[in-house]
């Protein structure tokens, strides 16, 4: 399985790091070794200062497919869950500056976070999917899935172009704003339409 994620999916997200709103998805991948799954806590890693969550709308792929047209989209995924995509901003942000990958700040073991997961077809609203993060205890971001720059169906289009899809493959579909700083003894929680579906403490 393969872990792609979308960057820049949210105008004010793209803003608060001062970061232009793309024309077109933003994709960068994650491998296997990145996946934090339920249960398990995130130890901070040694390589960084400045360690940040990004909770984001996670879909599972449950079909294989290249050349997606975004209409068959919703064909090729079936559940949803939250993730957190981890970031080391600090070394993103030295990559940035010389333009170079970002697969250091951002690929790095436990990097990807995620909850446990639910049904597409049991979201009240698919068009517009409501989820926040508190940070030991106190809401730090909420994000509607109604404010995303390309929709999930969109974004499976665009990647399919340039990468087939499998069973199994994830897609964080970017942050909303609020996204900052964590450090040894925080704790994550992310809800989905009012339901906990992730929680892990930063070790
Ligand atoms: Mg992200």
């Amino acid at each position: 399985m393969k872990i792609i994620c979308v960057g820049r999916n949210y105008a004010d997200h793209a803003k608060e790091l001062g970061n232009q709103v793309p024309e077109e998805p933003v994709i960068f991948l994650k491998p296997k070794n990145a996946l934090l799954t339920p249960g398990n806590n995130l130890f901070y890693p040694a390589f960084t200062n400045e360690l940040h969550y990004e909770c984001e709308l996670v879909v599972k792929i449950c079909k294989n497919g290249k050349f997606i047209p975004v209409y068959r989209a919703k064909n090729y995924y079936d559940e949803v869950t939250l993730g957190i995509d981890f970031t080391a901003r600090d070394i993103q942000d030295k990559l940035k500056k010389k333009g170079l990958p970002w697969e250091k700040a951002k690929a790095f073991d436990s990097s990807a976070a995620i909850g446990n997961f639910v049904p597409f077809e049991s979201l009240p609203n698919p068009r517009d999917i409501h989820f926040h993060l508190l940070k030991n205890g106190a809401m730090v971001q909420d994000g509607h899935t109604r404010d995303m720059l390309f929709s999930i169906d969109t974004i499976i289009a665009d990647v399919t172009q340039y990468i087939s899809l499998n069973i199994g493959d994830l897609i964080f579909t970017g942050t909303p704003p609020g996204v900052g700083e964590c450090v040894i003894t925080d704790h994550l929680q992310g809800y989905l339409e009012g339901e906990k579906l992730l929680d892990l403490k930063i070790e």
